[in-house]
């Protein structure tokens, strides 16, 4: 299987992590701006991205 960096960004670019608790919801960097992404498990509008899911 070949991985390339091109790839995982595909994959994560339009994925979001709610800060609340933790659910993945896939959107758009600009509905994130506006707050038009709300989540599904808590209603909570705060989201970052899921490559910083390390922790
Ligand atoms: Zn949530």
């Amino acid at each position: 299987m070949v991985k390339f960096p091109e790839a995982s960004a595909r994959m994560y670019r339009n994925i979001f992590v709610c800060r609340k608790c933790k659910k993945k919801m896939k959107s758009t960097a600009r509905k994130i701006n506006l707050k038009l992404l709300i989540c599904r498990g808590c209603g909570a509008k705060v989201f970052r991205p899921v490559r910083k899911a390390k922790t």
